[in-house]
């Protein structure tokens, strides 16, 4: 017999997965008593400025935790002084965020099999409500986010205490100089309890330290933007060993503000498994190497910013984060043809290819691709590279990269040299029209990398003069 089940309905389920950090209880098993001791902690630091000062945007409305509590009608005992008028007020502030909570609890009862409630289907739905107790509710006019969930619709007692303590595991980002905050959730839930988990943390240092507000909050100019907010959380998980094995964790990231804007607003970034592997496998074994190709995907940054805001890998954007989230190639980001160089490694590139965009032939590029580099150096060494390079790069549909590898077959011919591309690998790197162009990526770097190996030689010995 539990109270807590998990609803699939986003914020009842951060705010359940909070309580459990907090109470280091199996949220099965929490109990209203369990609850009643957390409750005061968390009560105090929503009352304090930063706290309150979040909740702008994520309670609308007259939230119990935002209206100013200074005035009482028909409180004849009502102090004159105003420093200890904003005591009284903080008092009574704080008294009503606890006395809600406590009649919420009050009217808790065990999860059953059916209810009218329509987060958790499992109580009766008894209590009103509107959006200053849950974010992105509709109304009757406006269809928001959960179209299922209106306004002044009745939810139970268990799901809307849940809501309250969500706060505790969002975090805050900057997206164009607004405030939006991040819900993570994910099926997975030993990686909802990990995530929890590093959220709290922060949260029991504001209990016993300073309140700064909800997680990385108050950070100025260097607040994270949304991309860099995502792969710090993911940094943050791949030093985690229980995070290696997770499987499908798909999750499912809110990006919203419920300021008074109608409709509020809400952008919803899914972190593909297969992205969400890659990166924590790569920040795991090879975090130097994939920090090279990340580095490369800030946006041009002006130096006298750059001064101004030192971190600029918080709130600048990054086409490499970017690309990632939203399913384009990050290949071209391996190598530069400006600074004819490679960056990552060939490891990581090969993991991307084959993790990332479920590549079948990467076996066969590589053969192609060390083959392709090996006839360049015999034939002509450092500048047979440039010109296949070039080459290579001129290349623009899948016709055209045929032929670049049919003329080398014909040159061999003429030279009376052996084939040294393999056929079968040819025919299986040319066969698919939509993946030549990631091909071409992955000869390049191998191009490219041996380009610098020379480069690095020549520079060695000059060096040596
Ligand atoms: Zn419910």
């Amino acid at each position: 017999m539990s109270y807590f089940e998990i609803t699939g309905y986003p914020f009842t389920d951060a705010g359940i997965y909070a309580l459990e950090s907090l109470i280091r209880k199996d949220y099965k098993d929490i109990t209203p008593e369990d609850v009643r001791t957390v409750m005061m902690p968390v009560a105090r630091l929503y009352e304090t400025e930063p706290w309150r000062k979040c909740f702008q945007s994520i309670f609308t409305g007259d939230s119990v935790y935002t209206t100013p509590h200074y005035i009482f009608q028909g409180k004849k005992k009502f102090p004159d002084d105003p420093a200890k008028q904003k005591q009284y007020a903080a008092e009574k502030s704080l008294n009503d965020v606890v006395n809600w909570w406590n009649s919420l609890i009050d009217g808790f009862t065990p999860a059953g099999d059916r209810g009218t409630c329509p987060i958790c289907g499992r109580r009766d739905g008894t209590m009103p409500v509107k959006k200053a107790h849950i974010p992105l509710i509709g109304t009757g006019k406006l269809l928001n986010f959960f179209p299922s969930m209106m306004e002044s619709e009745f939810v139970c007692p268990v799901c809307l205490l849940a809501v309250q303590f969500m706060p505790l595991n969002l975090r805050y980002v900057k997206v164009r100089g607004k405030a939006k905050f991040l819900l993570y959730h994910s099926h997975s839930e030993k990686l909802m309890r990990i995530i929890s988990k590093q959220n709290i943390k922060d949260i029991r240092m504001q209990i016993t330290g300073e309140a700064t507000g909800v997680v990385n909050y108050n950070k100025g100019e260097t607040a994270f933007n949304t991309s860099s907010s995502l792969f710090s959380l993911l940094r943050e998980l791949a030093i985690i060993p229980e995070v290696y094995d997770i499987k499908n964790p798909s999750i499912v990231v809110y990006e919203f503000s419920n300021y008074n804007q109608n409709p509020p607003p809400l952008r919803i970034i899914h972190i593909s498994n297969s992205v969400f592997d890659f990166v924590i496998h790569a920040e795991r074994t090879n975090k130097q190497k994939w920090m090279e190709v990340v580095n490369r995907g800030w946006w041009k940054i002006e130096d006298k910013k750059k001064k101004k805001f030192p971190d600029y890998s918080k709130w600048a954007d990054n086409i490499v984060y970017e690309n990632l989230l939203n399913e384009q190639s990050i290949t071209d980001m391996f190598y530069s043809d400006e600074k004819k160089k490679v960056y990552g490694s060939e490891e990581l590139l090969d993991l991307y290819l084959r993790e990332v965009l479920n590549m079948q032939n990467i076996d066969s590029a590589k053969r192609i691709s060390d083959a392709l580099v090996k006839y360049s150096v015999d034939k002509g060494g450092k500048e047979e590279i440039e010109k296949k390079i070039k080459e290579l790069r001129n290349v623009s549909n899948l016709g055209a990269f045929r032929r670049f590898f049919l003329d080398i077959a014909e040159d061999e011919r003429r030279r009376g040299k052996g084939l040294s591309i393999p056929y079968e690998d040819f025919v299986k790197v040319t066969e698919d029209a939509n993946s030549w162009k990631t091909m071409q990526d992955r000869i390049l770097y191998a191009l490219y990398e041996a380009l610098s190996k020379f480069n690095n030689a020549s520079g060695g010995e000059r060096e040596d003069n």
